[in-house]
């Protein structure tokens, strides 16, 4: 797999977008995740989070380019975390 095929979710196909952790994440570094609201892992994740968890949660495809490694990224809205996106124009 190229960096490039990396940067787009195997989900859906999207980019992925980057944005920053907050202060208080795990992550010190730039992270990318896919923002796409119709991507299946998303919207599924939805359905998992209330039969597992009972909690109205979801999570969004997340790359992490320092370790390469992927896995969810926990949100509790569609517009969780977009306010930290930082490579995504907004209107
Ligand atoms: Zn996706």
């Amino acid at each position: 797999m190229t960096d490039k095929e990396k940067l787009t979710c195997p989900h859906c196909g999207a980019r992925l977008l980057k944005w920053a952790p907050p202060d208080n994440s795990t992550w010190d570094d730039f992270q990318y995740a896919c923002f796409n609201d119709e991507c299946l892992y998303y919207q599924k994740g939805w359905d998992w989070m209330m039969k597992k968890f009972k909690v109205k949660a979801s999570y969004r495809y997340r790359y992490d380019p320092q370790t390469g490694q992927t896995g969810p990224l926990a949100v509790w809205s569609d517009t969780a975390i977009r306010n930290l996106v930082i490579d995504e124009k907004k209107d």
